[in-house]
This record gives structure tokens, C-alpha cells and sequence, in this order.
């Protein structure tokens, strides 16, 4: 599936990180998804379904040279372990297009799961970022099933946050213990 995206969808990306939060328009989600274009760029955002199940995703942006008529290409990967900094499994790639007029914006997405995904395209995982990614390209949105939240930066140690709660507080776990005593 494509999606034409727009310079104002790259205005709607500019959020501040630092503070983290909640986001709940469609294209600011999807422009947040899209928005680091430097080469190793890392980016994360969690999904808190309104089980209260919540899954972390991380979208690095990839070096080396680009094709004509192609942008960097953007590697998501889930988090699969205890460290919300580095303990990310590679699920699959988003692609991107330039319009071929002249024009230098981005023109089309499309995500792809990844043949060298540990990760089964079955798993929940897997099947949770592409219900999400379809959802925001088609517009229709995330409504009540689910939850946006980019991370946020702790407040004390300035590690990434990633848990909605602890985005919502500033603060992660062990630094809000160590407040608390
Ligand atoms: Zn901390």
C-alpha cells in the first residue's frame, strides 16, 4: 500500500522528542514513523492497545548510497528484551519513492516484512505493525483500539522511555524508586 505524503505531514513530525508524549493524529503518527532522515537515525514509538498490552517499535534510518528516485530506507525492529535502548529484533523494511517531476519530497511509502526477520510475519508483533501501518496510510487511523506514544527522555538520567506511563511522568522506574526512598 502507498501513501502520498505531504510537506505539511513533515511539519506535523516536528514534535519535541525531548518531552515525549501522546500522539494522536493519524499523519503526525505516521510522519513521526517516517520522520528521521539522517543515516542512523533511530526513532521509537510504543502501541498501547486498550487490552493494555503494549509493544515498543524502533525505526532506524539506513546509510550508504540511495537509487535514483528512492529514499532511505528505514529498518523497524520490535523490542524483544529488558533494555529499551538496545534490545530490538528486526522485523521488516519501509521504502520510500521521490516523485520523479522534479520535486524533492517524499512521495510514497511502502513497508515490507523482512525475509531475514527472526521474527515470524505471523507473530503478534509483526501483524501488530502492519495493522498499524495500514491503518495510517489508509487514513482510517488507530480510533479507541489503540494508543501512540513516542518516547520520551527521563528526566534524571535522560535514558529513553519508552513504558506510557513513565513517558506520561518523565521519569523511568528505578529513578522514580530512587526519588521515592
Ligand atoms: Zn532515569
Amino acid at each position: 500500500m502507498r501513501y502520498a505524503y505531504a510537506k505539511h505531514d513533515q511539519e506535523a513530525a516536528r514534535i519535541d522528542r525531548k518531552e515525549g508524549g501522546r500522539i494522536d493524529d493519524t499523519a503526525a503518527q505516521l510522519a513521526y514513523i517516517v520522520s528521521a532522515e539522517k543515516p542512523g537515525r533511530r526513532l521509537r514509538f510504543t502501541l498501547k492497545s486498550h487490552t493494555g498490552r503494549h509493544l515498543t517499535y524502533q525505526v532506524q534510518t539506513m546509510g550508504g548510497p540511495v537509487s535514483v528516485g528512492q529514499g532511505r530506507r528505514r529498518y523497524v525492529s520490535v523490542l524483544t528484551g529488558s533494555d529499551n535502548e538496545s534490545a530490538y529484533t528486526y522485523l521488516g523494511t519501509i521504502f520510500s519513492w521521490y516523485r520523479l517531476n522534479g520535486s524533492t519530497e517524499w512521495s510514497s511509502w511502502e513497508y515490507f516484512h523482512g525475509k531475514k526477520s527472526t521474527i515470524g510475519a505471523d507473530a503478534v508483533s509483526a501483524k501488530s505493525f502492519l495493522w498499524l501501518w495500514n491503518l495510517l496510510l489508509s487514513g482510517k487511523g488507530l480510533g479507541t483500539l489503540a494508543e501512540f506514544w513516542h518516547e520520551g527522555v527521563c528526566g534524571r538520567c535522560g535514558r529513553a522511555l519508552t513504558d506510557p506511563e513513565s513517558i506520561a511522568a518523565g521519569i523511568g522506574p528505578i529513578c522514580r524508586k530512587k526519588g521515592a526512598s
